[in-house]
């Protein structure tokens, strides 16, 4: 996806108008959380999105993308919605929640040209408590990836720390070849930030990098592919997934969540770890 492009380094006003975008998807997520209930689709949880996103001025970053030229095959919807085997890119529609049903939620937002990126994983109603656990483990997963990142660190710091919370947590899969991403003027930019440890040395975490981090988890295996809709990701032995991601920035005083209402304050200072936010 990305070659030889430069990382994009945002000024302090940039990084304001980031956390805008930010407070928008944030705000969204907990608006499609409470009404991620059995007997919702998720098309309707797409036209709430798309309101939710009209109210504030904001635009849609996943509604067509990957068109080509002429505007053409490009993502249909605001945000992904992934239900149970389906891990990310699924495409909202006439699927009707289920108690029990594990839906994940991605979506972004863009405010003035600037980018915003995060997920959420839903239990719909009373779920399993294996697929209980699977949420708690993923979203666990992206926060010790975050508390993991110091300014003078590396990408690989993250990785390292998103696969040792899965892996000490029990037998999960981690979805291969589907990574976080820097973010700014565009939702996908270089560095990757893959969610396993890497070969040879990554970025390096410095002031002004703002990254989305996504780990992918599933109770099974860490292969997946393609439906025919040429969007949806499924894992390949019908495991359930879970999927949560942040876009976060770090500032000399720490790390600033901006896709979280309050930045991120209440879960890095219980982790340990200074926030970095105003
Ligand atoms: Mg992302």
């Amino acid at each position: 996806m990305f070659g030889r492009e430069r990382i994009e380094l945002k000024r302090p006003a940039q990084i304001e108008v980031m956390r805008r975008a930010g407070l928008v998807v944030a705000s969204t997520l907990e608006l499609l959380r409470e009404n991620a209930v059995a007997g919702v689709s998720t098309g309707e949880l797409d036209q709430l999105a798309r309101e939710h996103l009209a109210r504030h001025g904001a635009t849609s970053n996943f509604l067509d993308y990957g068109a080509d030229a002429a505007g053409h095959g490009g993502f249909p919807g605001v945000l992904c919605a992934s239900v149970n085997e389906q891990v990310v890119h699924g495409i909202p529609g006439d699927q009707v929640l289920r108690d029990g049903d594990l839906i994940s939620i991605d979506f972004g937002a863009v405010v003035d040209g600037w980018h915003g990126d995060a997920a959420v994983t839903v239990a719909v109603g009373e779920v399993a408590p294996e697929h209980a656990e699977l949420v708690r483990v993923t979203e666990g997963a992206l926060w010790a990836g975050l508390a993991a990142a110091r300014l003078g660190g590396r990408v690989d710091d993250i990785s390292g720390a998103i696969e040792d919370h899965v892996r000490a947590s029990g037998d999960y899969g981690i979805t291969d070849g589907l990574t976080g991403h820097g973010i700014g003027t565009a939702m996908h930019q270089p560095p990757y930030v893959p969610n396993v440890r890497t070969r040879g040395r990554s970025a390096r975490l410095v002031e002004g990098l703002v990254l989305a981090v996504e780990p992918m988890v599933t109770l099974g295996t860490d292969d997946s592919r393609t439906l025919d809709d040429g969007w949806t990701i499924v894992t390949t032995d019908g495991s359930w997934a879970a999927h949560f991601e942040h876009t976060f920035t770090l500032t000399p005083r720490g790390a600033w969540v901006m896709t979280a209402a309050d930045g991120g304050r209440a879960r890095l200072e219980e982790l340990g770890v200074p926030y970095g936010g105003p």
